[in-house]
């Protein structure tokens, strides 16, 4: 079950097609714990998604549940995608919505990476 008061898992979440391959990515970098893809709507020059391979809905889900080893392999993916996106030197913003008040749309963990363009501040 969620910690986070949203509904349980639903593995025919978008992300979740994207995982068993049912549906086309971008795929930009794939391991044993993550996988990270183009955002099909992006809001900045580079706008990319970095989702877990389990079945998190959120991450408090996540930190919550996940094994050190899914979540120290989920953030080191995560500034390797950044590394390899060439944002590291730049700078870039990681970001992750979480239930409706935040306008989390997909059900299934993940944090966006802006860049490729000064962000200017984070608006609430
Ligand atoms: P969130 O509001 O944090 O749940 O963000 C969900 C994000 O997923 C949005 O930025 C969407 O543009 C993006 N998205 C939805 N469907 C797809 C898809 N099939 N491939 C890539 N990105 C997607």
């Amino acid at each position: 079950m969620p910690v986070s008061g949203l509904p349980p898992y639903d593995d025919g979440n978008i992300f979740a097609r994207i995982l068993r391959g049912e549906i086309p990515a971008r795929k930009v970098y794939d391991d044993a714990h993550a996988l990270a893809f183009h955002d099909i709507a992006p809001q900045a020059p580079v706008h990319v998604l970095v989702i877990p391979k389990g079945a998190y809905v959120s991450v408090a889900d996540f930190s919550a549940q996940a094994s050190p080893e899914e979540v120290a392999g989920f953030w080191r993916a995560v500034a390797q995608v950044a590394r390899q996106l060439g944002l590291e030197n730049q700078g870039f913003r990681v970001l992750t919505n979480m239930g409706a008040d935040a306008g989390q749309e997909v059900p299934h963990f993940h944090v966006h990476i802006f860049g490729g363009k000064p962000l200017g501040p984070m608006l609430a």
